[in-house]
């Protein structure tokens, strides 16, 4: 994979996951909104208990996302350094399908197997 074509991987697959992470957070507001409508009784409002439960999962993936996003950036930079495609732990080639099924990865797939 030359430099632009990793360039252009990661930057798609961060515009993806830029707009789940907008979306999420568009979702998680619509909830706390509503959420001030209900009781605020969590407990004895079962209404508002699937709302807690809603909100803290709209957050898991809002923050898997975030995070995400963190690890996409940390690519970009592989990238420029000109190790995206360098296993950080025995400094081996990671398979390029590895990177283009997950641009987020540092280790090659046999490093990745003895974790
Ligand atoms: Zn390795």
């Amino acid at each position: 994979m030359d430099e632009r074509a990793a360039t252009e991987l990661v930057s798609t697959a961060r515009a993806e996951t830029a707009s789940l992470a907008l979306a999420l957070a568009r979702r998680r507001d619509e909830i706390v909104a509503a959420s001030e409508f209900s009781s605020g009784d969590d407990e004895h409002d079962p209404e508002g208990s699937t709302i807690a439960f809603e909100r803290a999962q709209v957050q898991a993936l809002l923050q898997q996302a975030e995070d995400e996003l963190v690890a996409l950036d940390q690519a970009a930079e592989r990238v420029r350094a000109g190790v995206f495609e360098v296993c950080e732990r025995c400094g081996g080639p990671i398979a390029e399908g590895r990177l283009q099924a997950l641009p987020t990865t540092r280790t090659c797939i046999t490093c990745a197997n003895k974790r």
